[in-house]
């Protein structure tokens, strides 16, 4: 019989760095969470290890023969982990009854689903995967609140403005006396490089982030600046934030995570290590306060704190993402798939760091905008985003 106080969490995106940290945390509170369920999408190794470890009720593989594959595997070493798989899976241990948190990292548009699900299920959603809101916010949000789910972000940057933002004020900024939300930003490893240089740089570069560890995709977004893009979009659903109450500052130590200026002057921000590990806390514990494992922040050792502007000549992504949110309707839809293809496409060395921001913008520029009305339409227009966005590579893109 399990504990029916212990906290039931599914986390989507196991074997992933988010998944993997949350999966940290949990261990260091074995008294108030159980691991429901773990889902990947195809790395049966990784997931052999983590069923071996926290021995879930459920584990979920997308592609069918990874399954088959881990699930003869977990038989072997006497496991009696259910193993399911394929896209309704997904959203079904998201929703499954005796699911307290869904902690929904997988990472891209294949996140949404899933997440869908938990928020129609009314769970407590710890929200790392941002392009579920870049993609369908209006809607995602409308069905939070209509399963009366709790959402939390554990996006560093929106956790640390929920953090120092009261949270009746959250839809509300003018009535909690916010004048803006400031985002900060790493700037990437190619902060100093030069227009020129940038043309040049490799998929090996791109790929090291100055300050934090995280999946592929999300390290090309960053040198991109298009995660802050992303983020700007994130923010603005999140906190009901208009485009020009969003400012994105470069910060290049990722010791301030984010800050909330009020109209009286004073600015709140949230400082630390930069540690997945603490966010991922906040969202477990919330309201209450858990020890995550992350070190305490030397402030003498950091000494000094740096701002500066992003350059949006150099890092066109970010103003691609302003312009998208302005445009409203499935514009971020558009860009979100666009990206998605770009990444792809940079990932395997199909073109250059400066074609990811050309591609979506001609992609943006040749798809039509249209007024958001079903998820359907969403995951029609996203598809349609992505042929153009492959094709267009294909034909004027080349490394
Ligand atoms: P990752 O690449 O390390 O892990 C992604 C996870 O998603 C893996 O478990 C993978 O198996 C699963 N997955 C991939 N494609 C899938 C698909 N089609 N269907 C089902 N599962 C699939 O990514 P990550 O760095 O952990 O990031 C996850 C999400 O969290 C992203 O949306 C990212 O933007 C966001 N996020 C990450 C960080 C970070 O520090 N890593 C910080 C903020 C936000
Ligand atoms: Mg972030």
């Amino acid at each position: 019989m399990r504990d029916t106080k212990l906290q039931q969490v599914t986390i989507l995106g196991a074997t992933g760095t988010i998944g993997l940290n949350t999966l940290d945390v949990i261990s260091q509170h074995a008294e108030r969470f159980a691991v429901f369920a773990l889902t990947a999408n195809n790395n049966v190794k990784g997931m052999l290890a983590l069923c071996a470890k926290h021995a879930p009720q459920y584990a979920v593989m997308l592609q069918e023969v990874s399954a088959i594959a881990l699930n003869e595997q977990l038989k072997a070493i006497g496991s009696t982990t259910v193993v399911l798989h394929g896209e309704a899976a997904l959203c079904e241990v998201s929703a499954h009854e005796q699911v307290d948190i869904v902690m929904a990292a997988i990472v891209g548009a294949a996140g949404l689903h899933p997440a869908m699900a938990a928020a129609h299920a009314g769970k407590r959603i710890l929200l790392a995967n941002k392009e579920t809101l870049v993609m369908a916010g209006s809607l995602f949000m409308d069905a939070v609140k209509n399963g009366g789910a709790t959402l939390l972000p554990i996006d560093s940057e929106h956790n640390a403005i929920f953090q120092v933002m009261p949270p009746q004020h959250l839809q509300h900024l003018a009535d909690g006396g916010v004048r803006k939300i400031i985002i900060t930003a790493s700037g990437g490893p190619f902060r100093k490089c030069t227009e020129a240089e940038l043309a040049n740089v490799t998929l090996e570069q791109a790929l090291k982030h100055p300050n934090w560890v995280m999946g592929a995709k999300i390290t090309i977004d960053s040198a991109s600046l298009m995660n802050k893009g992303l983020e700007v979009i994130e923010a603005h659903w999140l906190f009901n934030a208009k485009p020009s109450q969003i400012e994105v500052v470069v910060h290049p130590q990722s010791i301030i995570h984010s800050m909330v200026e009020y109209i009286d002057g004073s600015i709140l921000a949230q400082l630390g290590n930069p540690d997945m590990r603490t966010p991922i806390a906040y969202g477990l514990g919330y309201p209450n306060r858990l020890a995550s494992g992350v070190a305490s922040l030397n402030l003498l050792e950091i000494a000094k704190l740096e701002f500066e502007a992003p350059d949006i000549k150099r890092f066109p992504c970010l103003q691609l993402a302003y312009d998208a949110l302005k445009a409203g309707g499935t514009a971020a839809t558009i860009v979100n798939a666009a990206n998605e293809i770009a990444v792809e496409l940079f990932l395997h060395k199909k073109i250059s760091f400066n074609n990811i921001a050309s591609l979506i913008s001609s992609t943006l520029q040749a798809q039509k905008i249209e007024l958001v009305s079903t998820l359907e339409q969403l995951v029609s227009v996203d598809e349609e985003a992505r042929a153009f966005a492959r094709g267009y590579a294909t034909k004027h893109l080349t490394c």
